[in-house]
């Protein structure tokens, strides 16, 4: 099954509709400000009528089906929508603060019925990474239970003696002790893999330091460089797709975050959905060099293209 975002009297009414809304905000010929995004967007559509045809979808997680506790609305129906018409979807989320299950667990609270299977997280991607590498031992900055993915795959988690030092978003166990341990490994020749290298994220009380920021501090003691397990990371990507079992062509990826989820898929050969939830900024979107072959105001308004 096809998804044909230009073919049949929907898609044509949406670009009408998004036309309508550059000429109404700029004056005709002149591409600035706010508007920059629409007339990106309707340039691709015009451009790409054929090409956008996808089977598939990654999706990322945060901000895109939820935002914090609230589900978004309409979501929920989507997917059962991409269900009944035969599309393959899975989500690719940097989410490093809990283990696959309690991701799922997660979002069956949330009112989504998505089997754990579904869900890809840098924890499961530094899991296969070591694998494919031959390596069995591990020291972890982690925190809650995101160990037991790695205990779950028969990978040795140790605090000395370890092949890799694997940072995720440790939030309050993020301490002097604990990165001190992980200096001394990797002065001992542990390599460092980053489970995601965000700078920060919002919490309720407001921004606080993600994992970029330790990581960066390890590579600067150590003279290391991490290796990248999450998003953007082309391997990361390359475990959606392989699950989905379609070439990168024929997928599109969706997120609220221009570089990582759009910018990222789109250097992969995906399709970039960008939807306007979540951490979307319109001032962030205009600075970026991406382009996405398509901005939603949500992944629930993907069910007028199908
Ligand atoms: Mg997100």
């Amino acid at each position: 099954m096809f998804l044909k975002l230009l073919k049949g009297p929907l898609g044509n009414r949406l670009l009408l509709e998004m036309g309508a809304a550059a000429r109404e905000s700029r004056p005709a010929g002149e591409i600035r400000g706010p508007d920059l995004l629409i007339k990106k967007t309707l340039t691709t559509f015009r451009r790409s009528v054929v090409d956008i045809d996808v089977n598939g979808f990654l999706i990322d997680l945060d901000g895109v089906l939820y935002v914090g506790k609230e589900p978004i609305p309409g979501v929920r129906e989507l997917l059962e929508r991409l269900d009944q018409a035969g599309y393959e979807y899975r989500f690719v989320s940097n989410s490093t603060r809990r283990r696959r299950r309690a991701v799922a667990e997660r979002l069956q609270n949330l009112g989504y019925s998505i089997p754990e299977s579904f869900i890809f997280t840098p924890p499961l991607a530094a899991v296969e990474f070591m694998r494919r590498h031959k390596k069995e031992s591990c020291f972890l900055v982690t925190t809650g239970n995101v160990h037991q993915d790695f205990t779950d795959a028969g990978i040795k988690v140790a605090e000395e003696d370890v092949d890799y030092v694997v940072v995720g978003d440790a939030g309050p166990d993020f301490t002097f002790q604990r990165l001190n341990q992980a200096l001394r490994l990797i002065m001992e020749g542990s390599q460092i893999l980053a489970l995601e290298m965000d700078r920060y994220w919002m919490e309720p009380e407001g921004l606080v330091l993600s994992t970029g920021p330790f990581v960066a501090a390890l590579e600067y003691a150590t003279g290391k460089k991490a290796t990248l397990m999450g998003k953007p990371s082309a391997e990361f990507f390359q475990m959606g797709l392989r699950d989905l079992g379609l070439p990168a062509e024929e997928v599109a990826m969706v997120g609220d975050d221009i570089n990582t989820d759009v910018g990222g898929a789109q250097d992969l050969g995906m399709k970039g959905i960008l939807v306007k939830t979540g951490k979307y900024r319109e001032e962030v979107a205009r600075a970026s060099a991406v382009s996405p072959d398509l901005v939603l105001d949500s992944l629930a308004h993907l069910g007028k293209l199908l």
